[in-house]
């Protein structure tokens, strides 16, 4: 448990307190409401956007390959 300053009115308050006892400044709320979530939501973003991008790579990769075989087996 460490006192920390409170960034609205610079008063020592525990990093413990939910909000400063000052100016209610939401102190624990700030620490807790962290990037985890945005990450989470970014990571699934970007997890959707990967497999989005594979699946359509694929298709397009199926569909070329496809065919250049059909042309060389007409030859
Ligand atoms: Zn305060």
């Amino acid at each position: 448990m460490a006192l920390i300053k409170c960034p609205e009115c610079s008063t020592d308050v525990s990093d413990q307190a939910e909000q400063c006892p000052h100016c209610a400044y939401p102190i624990k709320a700030k620490h807790e409401v962290k990037e985890p979530i945005v990450v989470a939501k970014e990571g699934c973003f970007l997890q959707t956007l990967n497999t989005g991008c594979m699946l359509i790579a694929g298709f397009i990769g199926s569909v070329i390959l496809f065919a250049i075989l059909s042309k060389a087996c007409n030859h």
